[in-house]
């Protein structure tokens, strides 16, 4: 008999017909009952809630009952009929018990309920059976979808980046190096550095810190485009919303000022919280009761408000006039720490905030210098519980100023020649940014720790599963 899934079986019940035989197959979250029946929740891992099966034990063998245990998988042939009890509308009467696997009560590491996330965090290969981590990967799911169908319905084109990259302008210092040279025998040069012309690509190379800049190449061809990827960033710095391995989108849109980019920005951001509200309200409901009560209610709040849009500078006059006292001293010039963003969006302005016009001595040399000589047309979006949840900014097209911050910052030519080609030959306006997908998940799962967003979470010192 063909598997029915739990979903199907709870919410699509009048298609399958009450009083229908069905087969179903899941793990055990709890077995409970009396002398005459055992009562089975059974998940398998499409919706939150567990679909209950009923055994008169009269009908099943003793020995095949008792291994039934919390965490033990089964196939169960049964009738699917309305519930007696309350909690649920549906349950199955079994006739039918198949146990593929059982789940020793005394090793099996969720036997018992309410462990924390840390501990979870030490059982990552177990953790996603638990309702929490089934919620968060469903949504995660649904929320790539929901990325893709954005784009593709407003003519974007999904452009794939390099993964292992040449180019370390960007984030000097953060980059993981790729090289299949042996480490106990290192190829050197007569200066006694580490020979990269020896090493497979026959230069240093490393795993990308953001597609952004070969996907300028794809906008300033193909119009609209947008990454979806995994980023590396070796930063040690074990924050509860930083990763080692995290994923990334980043449209990249010719002919956009930073106005328009700004546009795209909230609008793309409120569309994917509208299609988890959409889409997953049993997820989120969950999420919401068990976890963070106000989840939803925060949802729906940003979806309903514009975003503030500010400049830096008169950011910087609202933090010194807040009389708060910051760990990180503010005066002008000063890079906003998690602490200053989170004033703005959740003491001063309770909304999200997009930034703008930041010093340029403290954003990236492809951004678009302002009159001012001070600021360039970056924008930040500000989130509450999360602080920067997307980066972005107007891009520099024209080729003198692009190429006098290369100086100023020491970029070696030789690594961006060909980016610096782009605003030689047929150079355009252009804007985009860079969306976290895991911060992403921190808002619409109401988490409060990157590492629970993630099936298997990259950070220092920790890469077991
Ligand atoms: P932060 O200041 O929070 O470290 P950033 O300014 O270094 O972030 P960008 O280079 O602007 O980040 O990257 C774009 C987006 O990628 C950020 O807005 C954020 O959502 C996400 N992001 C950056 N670094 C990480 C990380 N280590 N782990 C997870 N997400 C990240
Ligand atoms: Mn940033």
């Amino acid at each position: 008999m063909k598997r029915t899934r739990i979903i199907d079986a709870i919410k699509h019940y009048n298609e399958i017909g009450i009083g229908t035989d069905i087969c179903v197959k899941g793990w055990v979250r709890t077995k409970r009952g009396n002398n005459a029946v055992a009562f089975i929740a059974l998940n398998d891992g499409s919706i939150v809630h567990n679909l209950q099966i009923v055994a008169d034990l009269a009908n099943f063998d003793d020995e095949m009952m008792k291994k039934i245990t919390t965490g033990s998988c089964l196939r169960v042939v049964g009738t699917l009929v309305e519930s007696q009890g309350k909690g649920q509308v549906v349950e199955v009467q079994a006739k039918e018990i198949e146990v593929y696997g059982t789940a020793d009560p005394e090793s099996y590491p969720l036997q018992k309920k309410g462990h924390s996330m840390e501990f979870l965090r030490e059982i990552g290969h177990l953790r996603p059976r638990t309702n929490y981590f089934g919620c968060v990967l469903r949504l995660r799911h649904a929320m790539a979808y929901a990325i893709h169908k954005y784009f593709n319905d407003r003519g974007f084109f999904y452009f794939h980046t390099p993964l292992i990259t040449a180019s370390d302008a960007e984030g000097a210092g953060e980059m993981f190096t790729v090289s299949t040279l042996d480490p106990n025998n290192l190829p050197k040069t007569p200066e006694g550095k580490v020979d990269y012309s020896k090493d497979f690509f026959g230069k240093h190379v490393s795993l990308t810190v953001s597609g952004q800049l070969e996907g300028e190449l794809g906008a300033l061809s193909l119009g609209n485009i947008y990454t979806f990827g995994p980023t590396f960033r070796a930063e040690n710095s074990n924050t509860p919303r930083h990763l080692a391995e995290f994923w990334m989108i980043e449209p990249e849109v010719a002919f956009n000022d930073i106005t328009d980019n700004m546009d795209l920005a909230e609008d793309f951001i409120k569309y994917l919280v509208q299609y988890a509200l959409d889409h997953n309200m049993d997820d989120l409901q969950f999420l919401n009761d068990m976890f963070d009560k106000e989840l939803i209610e925060r949802m729906k709040f940003v979806i309903s408000h514009d975003f503030v849009r500010l400049g830096y500078t008169e950011a910087i006059e609202i933090l010194e006039k807040s009389g708060k006292k910051f760990d990180f001293p503010v005066k002008w010039g000063i890079d906003l720490q998690s602490e200053h963003e989170r004033y703005l969006v959740e003491n001063h302005f309770k909304k999200p905030v997009i930034l703008t016009d930041y010093p340029k001595e403290i954003k990236a040399f492809y951004m678009k210098q302002n009159d001012d000589g001070k600021t360039v047309r970056a924008m930040d979006v500000l989130f509450p519980k999360i602080g920067e949840i997307i980066g972005g900014s107007e891009r520099e097209e024209n080729y003198d100023k692009l190429m006098q911050r290369v100086q100023e910052l020491h970029i070696p030519e030789k690594d961006v020649w060909w980016y610096l080609e782009t605003r030689k030959f047929g150079t355009a306006p252009h804007s985009g940014f860079g969306l976290g997908f895991e911060r992403l998940l921190l808002f619409v799962t109401g988490m409060t720790n990157i590492r629970d967003v993630i099936p298997f979470p990259r950070t220092p010192l920790n890469a077991e599963f």
